[in-house]
């Protein structure tokens, strides 16, 4: 017997982890530096050497603790100093209880839509979104339910989130600074947004009575990746938000898979939904994050991140691709550029960009057409031995003339 919904997700693979395997394989063939991989968001800015030190530190545990469980949701410590850094940068009073760690931003938001959508009710994303969403919200037995974001500026479009509100809608994810856009929400665009929440809450207080409140799933593991724009704290707008992080991008840890939930725990209905994510973790068999990384979290929570190697690349990226004729989205965060595809069909322009080494990510599977994605957190020599492949391919495609 086979769980033929689990074998199809294993058979139909993630197109992203697809070019990144076809990536590997042409490197392999004909030689790393001949093969432009602009698939994967896995950073090639080192780790800050405070995490080494941490492990280091760590070595010298006793092995029998250094290697031991740590309670389900974490270590008080790592818990706690996850609050104090949010306390610091948001002015907010969180405790431990409020946090637990989690498996990466894969199981934090996981955790969260098992915890709060149940089977049958829907759960809304702003298209283009992060592909692993509807299969996250589908294996919860929910409806994945896309809204467009704005043409041209990719803010959520708050009238058409609200007209796309029904009595089942659970939740709405969101996810700024945003993959695969770059587009940071800006205060005003959130606010909106929190407003249409707060108002759908009211109707269906007063329509059904009490009534469960939509919960906003804030996924941020970009937060600390910005060129200026302001992230806003969304538990500051919206009650009734569930924080989603990780250290994957921020501190350059993807493959250690590191990351939190934080639901505050402002009233009774809060400390249901947090045990309910404490019992999706239990579910899908998350519980105890990897502990050497929770004690990394304890002494590296406020490391900043390299953004200035990022700021480089997208520079570089950004006005070369300008030059050559191409229109993308300024993007204000994130390690991302999202390019118009010069083929309005972008799985056809990727098949031609093949042809060069060039593996950028057609838009189809982030719920658009017509558009790519080009993942800029790979080294500066990357981008830079690229370009005469971007240019010969808006020649081919006539941009340059125009
Ligand atoms: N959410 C978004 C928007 C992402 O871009 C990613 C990874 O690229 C994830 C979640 C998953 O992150 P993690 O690797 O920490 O599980």
């Amino acid at each position: 017997m086979i769980n033929e919904t689990m074998y199809a997700r294993g058979a139909e693979s993630s197109v992203i982890r697809e070019i990144f395997s076809y990536a590997n394989e042409r490197k392999a063939q004909i030689g790393e530096e001949n093969v432009f991989d602009f698939s994967l968001g896995n950073p090639s800015v080192p780790a800050p050497d405070a995490v080494r030190a941490s492990i280091e530190r760590s070595l010298a545990l006793p092995p029998e603790q250094l290697h031991g469980y740590t309670p389900a949701p974490g270590l008080p410590a790592a818990r706690q100093a996850v609050a104090d850094s949010l306390n610091r940068r948001f002015g907010t009073s969180y405790g431990s209880a409020d946090i637990f760690m989690t498996v990466g931003a894969a199981a934090s938001v996981s955790c969260a839509l098992h915890a709060i959508a149940c089977p049958g009710e829907e759960v809304i994303v702003i298209a283009p979104y992060f592909p692993e969403y509807r299969v996250w919200i589908e294996t919860a037995g929910a409806t994945c339910v896309e809204v467009p974001a704005s043409p041209e500026t990719f803010q959520i479009d708050v009238a058409a989130v609200q007209a796309a509100i029904t009595p089942r809608t659970a939740a709405v994810i969101i996810d700024s600074p945003n993959n695969p856009t770059g587009v940071v929400y800006p205060r005003e665009n959130l606010e909106a947004l929190a407003a249409a929440l707060e108002a759908a809450n009211a109707r269906r207080e007063e329509e059904l009575g009490h009534a469960q409140p939509i919960v906003l799933i804030s996924d941020e593991p970009y937060r600390e990746i910005t060129y200026g724009a302001e992230v806003p704290w969304v538990p500051s707008l919206y009650e009734h938000t569930i924080v989603c992080y990780s250290y994957s991008k921020s501190l350059s840890l993807p493959g250690e898979r590191i990351g939190w939930v934080l639901v505050p725990q402002v009233s009774e209905g809060a400390r249901r939904v947090m045990c309910a994510v404490a019992g999706a973790a239990r579910c899908l068999g998350f519980v105890c994050a990897p502990a050497l990384f929770q004690r990394a979290i304890i002494d590296c929570v406020d490391e900043p991140s390299d953004v200035e190697a990022y700021a480089r690349n997208r520079d570089m990226l950004c006005s070369a691709l300008k030059r050559f004729g191409y229109t993308y989205v300024e993007p204000d965060g994130a390690f991302y550029l999202w390019v118009r595809s010069p083929d309005p069909d972008a799985e056809a322009f990727c098949e031609r960009a093949r042809t060069y080494e060039l593996l950028p990510v057609p838009s189809n599977s982030f719920g658009v057409t017509g558009w790519l994605r080009v993942g800029y957190c790979v080294a500066a020599e990357v981008i830079e031995r690229s370009l005469p492949a971007w240019e010969r391919l808006a020649e081919e495609y006539g941009l340059l003339e125009r």
